[in-house]
């Protein structure tokens, strides 16, 4: 049996979303079907606001309503450390943390040879540039997750960022190989960021 093209529909787009094979997709269609109309308009409306409203911050390349986001605007940050991250949901993680006080800067990405991801797929040279014009900036922190393809991100972003005289330090291993930030706990991340060391 075929499903209704709406329903069908509605789990190809499911679907596209990551983690969600087709029997969660087929669940959330029939769920969603049997939610009030009001609910579903407003999840459509926020799905659609979503991607209007956000952007990429031309400065850092974190996701943000206004251009350039929060962090990069207020100027009573720290404007000597920007820590380098794989993703925008890695800026909520340790802003959460509460003691980190300096920039930010968003790769989208990490060097993945296997998945045909070089320098200029990454948000790499915006931070080149970023270090070439604020000479205030002294330390960069890398903070790409401790994978094969994190560290192989941390080394090269240090080979480019080092000519320039330009401390580069690297997350200490309080994060187990092969973890992401995203699972860390506070505590965890703040002895990570208060025991980085120089690569
Ligand atoms: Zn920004």
């Amino acid at each position: 049996m075929q499903y209704p093209e709406p329903i069908a529909k509605l789990i190809d787009s499911y679907m596209k979303l990551p983690g969600i094979g087709e029997k969660t997709a087929i669940r959330l269609a029939f769920y969603t079907i049997s939610m009030d109309q009001d609910d579903v308009v407003e999840f459509a409306k926020a799905l659609v606001a979503a991607k209007k409203n956000l952007h990429y911050c031309s400065i850092c390349g974190n996701i943000t309503e206004n251009d350039p986001c929060t962090i990069c605007a207020d100027k009573s940050r720290d404007q000597t450390k920007v820590i380098v991250v794989e993703q925008s949901k890695d800026v909520m993680t340790l802003e959460k943390m509460r003691e980190y006080h300096g920039l930010y800067h968003v790769l989208h990405g990490v060097l993945s040879p296997i998945e045909g991801k070089g320098p200029e797929d990454i948000n790499i040279s915006s931070l080149l540039k970023r270090l070439q014009k604020n000479t205030e900036l002294s330390e960069v922190i890398i903070a790409t997750n401790a994978t094969p393809e994190g560290e192989a991100t941390a080394m090269y972003i240090s080979r480019l960022v080092k000519p320039a005289d330009i401390k580069v330090t690297r997350l200490a291993h309080g994060l187990a190989v092969g973890s992401d930030i995203e699972y860390a706990d506070e505590m965890t991340l703040y002895k990570a960021i208060e025991g980085r060391q120089e690569i």
